[in-house]
């Protein structure tokens, strides 16, 4: 038996699937947390039907601007991301990595600007105006 197996439902994995069992899927945002319900059939009519939504993410199309990732759950009573732990566990790290990453640009912008000489105010006397 597959590590996973006990974890996700076999019936999240592919689109063909989810409509035939009638499956509620939604994409959520990690920042705007905004929310929607995923029209399975104008999906599966663009990417075909093996198509799988499992492990999937991508940058916010939620709100517009928004850095976020949008994720996929489905429902069964609750609902639950529709990723693998080593996914999950994953897209932390690089959340992590990218957060400390605009930590770091920020402090350095700032430390940067810190090592910018003052500006000049003071004006020179000039010693030759008699
Ligand atoms: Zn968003």
């Amino acid at each position: 038996m597959a590590k996973t197996a006990g974890i996700i439902p076999s019936w999240v994995r592919t689109l063909d699937v989810m409509i035939a069992v009638g499956a509620v899927i939604k994409v959520q945002c990690d920042i705007c947390r905004v929310d929607r319900e995923v029209d399975l059939p104008a999906l599966r009519a663009k990417m075909g039907g093996s198509y799988s939504l499992l492990n999937r993410r991508c940058r916010c199309r939620l709100t517009s601007g928004c850095k976020g990732w949008n994720r996929f759950l489905y429902s069964r009573g609750v609902f639950r991301t529709l990723a693998e732990p080593h996914v999950q566990d994953r897209w932390l790290r690089q959340s992590m990595a990218e957060t400390l990453g605009a930590i770091r640009r920020n402090s350095e912008a700032k430390s940067q600007e810190s090592l910018q000489p003052p500006v000049n105010r003071v004006k020179t006397p000039k010693s030759s105006n008699q």
